[in-house]
């Protein structure tokens, strides 16, 4: 009997909105968010439905995705189809790389390694 109950809380306490937002745990959640799949309450998804959580560490430039790692140049969190990677570990957004391609991005690479370089040219 137990047993059926548990079965039952599971089966249609979900629909009946009993499942808590996942952030707050204190409202009712009215929907999930699209990136991460949690319970959320309303307090806590916009109305692009994306969770409070998910927003903070969304793309700032697509908010489309979770956001990676950094652009060297203009300091932007931005997603893996925001950004070009320049180095092993250096990343610079595709709005930066446009527009410093062809010049400064050029003359700042040339730049960091004519300071590396330096100490042994003197
Ligand atoms: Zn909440
Ligand atoms: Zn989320
Ligand atoms: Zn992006
Ligand atoms: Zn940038």
């Amino acid at each position: 009997m137990g047993y059926v109950l548990t079965v039952y809380i599971i089966v249609f306490g979900g629909f009946n909105g009993l499942t808590l937002c996942e952030i707050c745990e204190k409202r009712e959640s009215v929907s999930t968010c699209r990136i991460c799949g949690r319970y959320v309450c309303s307090h806590h998804i916009g109305d692009d439905g994306i969770c409070s959580v998910c927003r903070e560490t969304l793309c700032e430039r697509c908010r489309r995705y979770l956001s990676i790692g950094y652009c060297k140049i203009c300091g932007r969190y931005l997603c893996e189809d925001c950004l070009v990677q320049v180095t092993p570990v250096e990343y610079v957004c595709k709005d930066c790389y446009r527009t410093f391609n062809s010049r400064v991005l050029l003359l700042f690479l040339l730049l960091t390694y004519t300071l590396l370089l330096l100490p042994y040219l003197l």
